[in-house]
């Protein structure tokens, strides 16, 4: 069955209509979408998810622009889904990010970056709990 990884489509992708495009490349890549929802995040629950951050520069800024408007929040499975997910999103800066990959096709900025991926088993079960708790993944 593989693992499974918690992916966002971020408000500023969805504001510019390029969920479709994100999703097409997801399925070309392999993966499986085991659940998808539109999410409007509240700023406590977008700082609740990021509560990692809450000692960063950023950390305001970006709970508001993640609240900012709706979001796609997925569960993706494949073999080493983490790792080939975030391979596949490519460097949080755009500038910094590999040609081919999402962040560099579809980010506007550091923050404004598309796309979010879990960065590790614990990770993912605990932003999968946060967004599909109680939801049948079978
Ligand atoms: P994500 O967790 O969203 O998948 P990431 O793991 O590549 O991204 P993190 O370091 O976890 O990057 O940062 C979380 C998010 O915070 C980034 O995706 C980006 O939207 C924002 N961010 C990170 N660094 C900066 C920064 N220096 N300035 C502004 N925003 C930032
Ligand atoms: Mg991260």
């Amino acid at each position: 069955m593989g693992e499974r990884t918690l992916a966002i489509i971020k408000p500023d992708a969805v504001e510019r209509r390029v969920t479709g495009r994100i999703i097409r490349r997801i399925e070309d890549a392999g993966f499986t979408i085991r659940a998808m929802r539109r999410v409007q995040l509240s700023k406590r629950e977008a700082e609740g998810f990021y509560a990692v951050h809450r000692e960063r520069p950023f950390f305001a800024s970006l709970t508001s622009f993640m609240s900012s408007g709706p979001a796609i929040v997925m569960v993706l499975e494949a073999p080493d889904a983490i790792r080939q997910w975030r391979t596949l999103m490519g460097a949080t800066d755009p500038a910094k990010a590999d040609s081919g990959t999402l962040r560099k096709e579809f980010a506007q900025s550091i923050e404004r970056n598309a796309t979010h991926g879990s960065d590790a088993p614990e990770t993912a079960a605990y932003e999968i709990g946060y967004f599909f708790a109680g939801v049948d993944l079978a």
